[in-house]
Order: C-alpha cells, then sequence, then structure tokens
C-alpha cells in the first residue's frame, strides 16, 4: 500500500500514532517520518485533511514522543549503567553520553528530527545522558515545530502550487531526507571536536570496544635515541599509552600510529613558555600531541613533589585537554599498619582538590610503592579490593568525574594478564617491564 492510501485509510490518529512512536518510543525507529508528513502535507493541500488539524496534532505527538523517549532513556539508564561492565554496556557510556549531551545537546535534539532512525534514539540518550530538561523540553518544541510543522507544510505549499505534484513525491521526499541529513554532516566534518565526540559515543557504544589500556612509563630509560625507537616501535600498539622521558618525545612520536603518547611530567603552572628553567609545559606536550601526563608519581613524590603541586598539575594538564594519570600509593609501613586506605583517601582528596568534575576525564593509578620496581606485586585480589575502594571514594567527592583506575607495580609479562583480566582494573602501569614490550605484547 503506498502512503496516499496509507493515510487516507488510518486518518489523523494513525499519523499522529505514528509520528508520536517515531518521535521517541524504540522500537519506532524505521517508521516513515518525513515523508509521512509531507505526504499528509499534500493530502490536505488536495483537500483531504485539514492543515492546521494536521499540524498542530502532529506537532504534539512529536513533542509527546521525544518527551516519553527522555523519560525512558532517564529511567533505564541507570538500571542498566548500574550493572557491573558487560559486554554491551560500560558505564564509561553513561558518562561519554552525558559529557555528549552537555555540549551538542541543544543541536542533537533539533538535527536529529530530520535524520530518520536517528530521531528516535536522541531523545532516549538525552534522558540516559541527564541532559537538563528545561534546556532539553524547549529544543524538543523547537524541533518539533521545525520538523512536525515544516514538513506538513512543504507538502501543503508544493500540493497547491505544482499541478501533479503526486508523481514527483518520491524524489522531493529522497531530495527532502538528502537536504535535512546533510547540516549534520557537515558540522560533523567541519568541526573536529565534535566529530571526535560524535565518533567517541558511537564507538564506546560498541560491544568490545573498551579495551584494557596498558600505560609504559619508561621512567629514565633508555640512553640513546636508536634504542628509543626500537622500544617504541614494539609499543606502538592501539591499547597502549607509550610514556617515553620528555627528550624523546617529539622523536617517538614521529614512530606512534597507533599507541597514544604520554609524558612522566609537566610544569604546574598554567603557561604556555617563560623563565623556568628545566620546566616543560602542558601547552608544549599538547603540540607535540600528548595526550596523558603521570602526576605525582611515588619517584616524583620522593623528589618534594606535594599535594599541593601535584593538584596544580591537574588542573592545568585538565586545562589543556589532556588526561592526566593519577598515581597513588602507600609505603610498606603504612601498608602493613592498614592505613592504606586512610592515605590513598587523603592523597585523593588533595590532589583532586582544585578539579571541577563535569566533562572532565581522569586515570587514577594505584601504584603500592612497596611493590614498584620491587618483583613483588601486590596480588589482584588485594587489587580489586583497594581500586574498589578508590572509585567509590572518588564517586563520593566527585560523581559526575570520568574516572578509570590502573593498577602499578611489578606488572610483567607473567602476571600481566591476571590483572587485566579483573574486569574492575581498567589498565596497568607498568614501569621496568615498559623497556621490554615484546614481553608484554605477546
Ligand atoms: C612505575 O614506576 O610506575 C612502575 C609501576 O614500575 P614497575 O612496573 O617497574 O614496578
Amino acid at each position: 500500500m503506498d502512503l496516499i492510501s496509507l493515510i487516507k485509510t488510518v486518518g489523523y490518529a494513525g499519523v499522529f500514532l505514528v509520528i508520536f512512536i517515531e518521535s521517541g518510543v524504540f522500537f519506532g525507529f524505521f517508521f516513515p517520518g518525513d515523508s509521512l508528513l509531507f505526504t499528509a502535507g499534500f493530502l490536505a493541500s488536495q483537500g483531504f485533511m485539514n492543515i492546521w488539524v494536521l499540524i498542530i496534532g502532529v506537532v504534539i505527538s512529536a513533542v509527546a514522543g521525544v518527551s516519553v523517549g527522555y523519560a525512558f532513556g532517564f529511567k533505564i539508564g541507570p538500571m542498566i549503567f548500574k550493572r557491573e561492565d558487560s559486554l554491551f554496556f560500560h558505564k564509561d557510556n553513561l558518562v561519554h553520553t552525558q559529557h555528549f549531551y552537555e555540549q551538542y545537546g541543544k543541536k542533537a535534539i533539533i538535527l536529529a528530527r530530520f535524520m530518520p532512525g536517528i530521531r528516535t534514539f536522541a531523545p532516549i540518550l538525552a534522558g540516559v545522558g541527564k541532559m537538563n530538561y528545561s534546556v532539553f523540553f524547549l529544543y524538543n518544541v523547537i524541533g518539533g515545530l521545525l520538523w512536525g510543522a515544516g514538513l506538513s507544510l512543504s507538502g501543503y505549499y508544493l500540493g497547491n502550487t505544482i499541478p501533479n505534484i503526486d508523481k514527483y513525491i518520491l524524489p522531493i521526499i529522497l531530495l527532502i531526507i538528502f537536504v535535512s541529513v546533510l547540516p549534520t554532516f557537515i558540522h560533523i566534518f567541519k568541526e573536529k571536536s565534535a566529530r571526535e565526540k560524535a565518533m567517541k559515543l558511537i564507538k564506546n557504544m560498541m560491544p568490545g570496544k573498551n579495551k584494557k589500556i596498558l600505560a609504559l612509563n619508561w621512567k629514565m630509560n633508555p640512553e640513546s635515541l636508536t634504542e628509543a625507537l626500537v622500544i617504541a616501535k614494539s609499543s606502538d600498539h592501539k591499547n597502549a599509552i607509550v610514556i617515553p622521558p620528555s627528550i624523546f618525545i617529539s622523536e617517538v612520536a614521529r614512530i606512534l600510529k597507533r599507541a597514544k603518547l604520554g609524558a612522566q611530567d609537566v610544569f604546574y603552572k598554567e603557561v604556555e613558555k617563560g623563565p623556568y628553567t628545566g620546566a616543560v609545559s602542558a601547552k608544549e606536550l599538547k603540540n607535540l600531541d600528548v595526550k596523558y601526563v603521570i602526576v605525582g608519581h611515588s619517584e616524583k613524590r620522593a623528589m618534594g613533589e606535594t599535594d599541593e603541586l601535584i593538584s596544580q598539575k591537574i588542573k592545568t594538564v585538565l586545562d589543556n585537554d589532556m588526561i592526566p594519570i593519577l598515581c597513588v600509593g602507600e609505603n610498606l609501613i603504612q601498608h602493613k599498619n592498614g592505613s592504606t586506605k586512610k592515605i590513598l583517601e587523603d592523597q585523593l582528596k588533595s590532589d583532586l582538590v582544585l578539579i571541577d568534575d563535569l566533562k572532565k576525564q581522569i586515570i587514577i593509578a594505584y601504584e603500592p610503592i612497596w611493590a614498584i620496581g620491587s618483583g613483588n606485586p601486590e596480588t589482584p585480589e588485594n587489587a580489586v579490593e583497594t581500586i574498589n575502594y578508590i572509585k567509590s571514594s572518588i564517586k563520593k567527592e566527585h560523581p559526575y568525574l570520568d574516572i578509570k583506575v590502573f593498577y602499578g607495580g611489578s606488572v610483567v609479562s607473567q602476571n600481566i594478564a591476571d590483572f587485566l583480566k579483573r574486569k574492575e582494573i581498567d589498565g596497568v602501569l607498568i614501569g621496568g617491564a615498559s623497556l621490554k614490550p615484546e614481553t608484554i605484547f605477546k
């Protein structure tokens, strides 16, 4: 049955119901939307419907459908993501969705109206991402008016002005879909950050995407650039962060194709350059394509890096759109006298004091000092217990912070799998063994 006969059969109620379902009820994504509205508008021009009744009903149904989608996402989001990570649902996705909707929610709600398929899921995701409801509602109404009234009126107008328009309905519909999708694609392709965010959102929705990360801290190694390039080459894996000393960063950057680049330290002040002998600024690192910066490593703390400095470095790293890898951990005495949790809580509290949660991503590396370079790692069971503690204590203070927690301390080829197979451990920070990447990327 063609659309014209279908609309004549189902009438106003059928059109409104389809628009309602398609706007936000998840199984409605394959319903015709643009073509339905255009054809209904055309039928109004031929006297089968009243254009005003049609427009008012369509806009109300579209706005109501999108609101129902939002409510559905708002309710099911926490239920799905409260579960510990599973194949399809990783709680990082919730954070990514929140970030996406904070930044692009208004545009997404309007533009998605014009994108078949996407229009059904966009409001559900806005609910999952807990987009501010009043802002959401305003843009829902604007989108509903533009889309619902716009397409019906186009059909009505063309039906009134072009004789025998019904013969051209199909090509016109295709043109409408093409033209309505075009601005979104232009926007995504032109704006790098929008493109990256959209890709990240899509990628994070894919099963099996959340691979564990191996952060490779070379420390003050190796001695020569030649050796550095050899190590970099064999470390160039998709889930690796290669962290050479700053002297080799720019050369290593040229080699890496898949791995991300990290730095071992950064100047604490938010200045790009200046009279600070020996320092490397966040901006300089960023210009070399560095994405991650280690902060608060116990070896740096032992050289005098205070919590105050660490908190400033974290802020500077985040302000420059890089991700800090904050190292925390207890020494042997503290470990033995049972004060690990207290030590970690104090470190986290003072190191994260300057950050504002939203849109921020941070990695915490739990590195018991006694385990670093000792050949005596913490057991995966104990590491998991402490990592859970770290996650819950950060959540209390910074509920919206996007955190991953790694384990570090004598991770080598023989034990790496035992750590990585624990779902609570998001990755590992590797020191000594990072100089022999072929052993860990077997
Ligand atoms: C480190 O220095 O961060 C570290 C974990 O070292 P290692 O793997 O050598 O213990």
